[in-house]
């Protein structure tokens, strides 16, 4: 079991590098996920998300918890990440979204040479086989971006409701300017066979290339530790049942197991912090405090009501009936509620008139979320999250164990930076705003946990309720300073032969959510490593 490239984690930036590097016959490529091949119906039917994100049951989700955040009042947060081929562009809401560009200008003054929003946007367009192509959008890469086709009409509504709140509306939130209000453009088969299905990362680029003789894809396997000689990593322990085996690397090893598994796999392999490995007992090979630091997240605040017409999503006796029509529908014509991302409606808007991008984001998603789906209601319902783009909080990933099998520690550190909370409850207030407009009072029921509307009221409601929206990034950060975990190129500081490639090696967060950029990163890197 010798190849040129292993590439540890099979997810949204895994599945570009195993197709890309396998282009070439003369280079072998072993994939390893710990999950399976990620093309179910639960994957394929976008509505189905509804049944993987909570994790209950842990389907297609690793389903982690946080430390307790002393931020929400000591809760502790619910991190789904997606397992399998896919990884979380299997179990997320399909957005198509790629940030501001001076998000990536801003990584270039980080220290992310050449990763700036020039150099990054050919290879956004070259992923993309973008419905609407144009200057700024891509006909004919692997992933599958369509526009919706169905929204509900409270979705229409909530976008001329964001209008009565001075937020004018968007055809497109990757065009010119970010900012305004709209439908979202979905990662999603737009035409062919697969019509109205989840157009994953494995979808995309990995399920079409699987018979390549020089591709070697291990589901099922989990990465244990990278094997080394020197500071040169060699191969991979691997663990698959009961049975544990070396794959060797001749190349590289490139680790993709997301923001919480990278950093994981690094300190497991004795990269990072030295006293925090020491205090666990491993041995040192290169000291790198900036593993596992500078996670960032995106914290978001919810407002839910109940729907007074019966259009939105429900989990009562009507509205699963109403569902189950919709899956028939949707496996005969690709088409309907089954197709939908349900977080259908988006808006990016400023706190301040003098800010010189967005700095909140909503997400108007057609029923009731109450806790991840992990606190399910019957009633009809729909959901307006608002989150801060650029938070100032940073938190960490750390061990708990140097056993491969326990999760990591995981703190996002929510609200603990000053600045954060107070841009938040703008966001709150614009959306409670919305909320009020003529245009949704068709369908504005009962609020779920209302506040009593003072800003200590707000501030109580969303240390009581808000929680990630699945954007974490940055524990391996590019760049050139000490902290940085791996430079430009994405080689790993200080050892040879390894690379990440994935979320966490963004700098900063981006004012978006997270697949597209990472799927850019993924392009980008395998050009990069084919070249040498
Ligand atoms: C519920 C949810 C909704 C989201 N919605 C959106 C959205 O609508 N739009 C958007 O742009 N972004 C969204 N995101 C975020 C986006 O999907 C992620 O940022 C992106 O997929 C991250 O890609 P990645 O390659 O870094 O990690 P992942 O895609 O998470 O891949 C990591 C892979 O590594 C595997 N792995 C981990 N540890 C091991 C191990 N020890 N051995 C073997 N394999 C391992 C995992 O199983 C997984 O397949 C969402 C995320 C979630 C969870």
């Amino acid at each position: 079991m010798e190849f040129d490239y292993i590439i540890c984690g099979g997810g949204s930036a895994g599945c570009v590098l195993a197709a890309r590097l396998s282009q070439d016959p003369n280079l072998s490529v072993c994939l390893i996920e710990a999950g399976g091949m990620g093309r179910d119906i639960l994957v394929r039917a976008p509505a189905l998300v509804a049944a993987m994100v909570s994790g209950r049951p842990p389907i297609h989700n690793w389903a982690f918890h946080t430390v307790p955040q002393p931020g929400l009042n000591g809760r502790r947060g619910f991190q789904p990440r997606g397992k399998g081929l896919g990884g979380s562009s299997a179990i997320n809401a399909m957005l198509y979204v790629r940030g501001h560009p001076s998000d990536y200008d801003g990584w270039a003054e980080l220290g992310a040479e050449g990763w700036d929003w020039a150099s990054v946007l050919p290879w956004f367009v070259t992923s993309e086989g973008n419905c609407r192509p144009g200057a700024l959008h891509g006909a004919d890469g692997p992933l599958q971006v369509a526009d919706q086709l169905y929204p509900r009409p409270i979705t229409r509504a909530f976008v001329r409701a964001m209008g009565d709140v001075q937020v004018p509306q968007s055809g497109d939130f990757n065009g010119e300017t970010q900012d305004g209000a709209g439908l979202y453009q979905v990662t999603e088969f737009h035409s062919g066979p697969r019509k109205g299905e989840r157009c994953s990362a494995a979808a995309a680029y990995l399920h079409p290339v699987l018979s390549r003789p020089n591709l070697t894809v291990l589901t099922r396997t989990r990465t244990e530790k990278i094997t080394f000689e020197a500071k040169r990593a060699t191969g991979v322990i691997v663990k698959r049942g009961l049975h544990r085996r070396t794959l060797k690397a001749r190349a590289e090893v490139i680790v993709a197991q997301g923001t919480f598994g990278s950093p994981q796999l690094l300190m497991l392999s004795g990269i990072g912090p030295e006293d925090h490995l020491r205090a666990h007992g491993l041995p040192i090979l290169h000291d790198l405090p900036g593993v596992g630091q500078n996670l960032a997240d995106h914290l978001d605040y919810t407002v839910s009501h109940h729907s007074l017409r019966r259009d939105t999503v429900g989990l009562n006796p009507r509205g699963l009936l109403r569902l189950a029509k919709a899956g028939l529908h949707w496996r005969k014509t690709g088409e309907g509620l089954f197709a939908s991302p349900m977080a259908e409606g988006g808006a990016f808007f400023r706190s301040a008139p003098e800010l010189a991008r967005p700095d909140l984001q909503v997400h108007f998603v057609v029923g009731i979320v109450d806790q991840h789906m992990r606190k399910l209601h019957a009633a009809d319902g729909f959901s307006a999250h608002v989150c801060v783009l650029r938070p100032k909080s940073r938190g960490s990933v750390r061990l708990q164990s140097v056993d491969p099998a326990a999760p990591a520690l995981i703190d996002p550190g929510f609200l603990s930076h000053p600045a954060d909370l107070p841009v938040l409850m703008c966001g709150a207030r614009v959306i409670e705003a919305m909320l009020e407009s003529p245009e949704m009072a068709p369908w504005k029921g009962k609020r779920l946990y209302p506040h009593d509307g003072s800003d200590a009221g707000l501030e109580a409601a969303i240390r009581s309720h808000a929680d990630t929206i699945y954007h974490p990034v940055g524990t391996a950060r590019m760049g050139q300073d000490d902290m940085a975990v791996t430079d430009p190129a994405l080689r790993v500081r200080g050892v040879q032969g390894l690379r990440v490639v994935d979320a966490s090696v963004m700098p900063a967060l981006i004012g978006g959510n997270t697949n597209a950029p990472t799927l850019m990163i993924a392009e980008r890197a395998a050009a990069m490593i084919v070249a040498g």
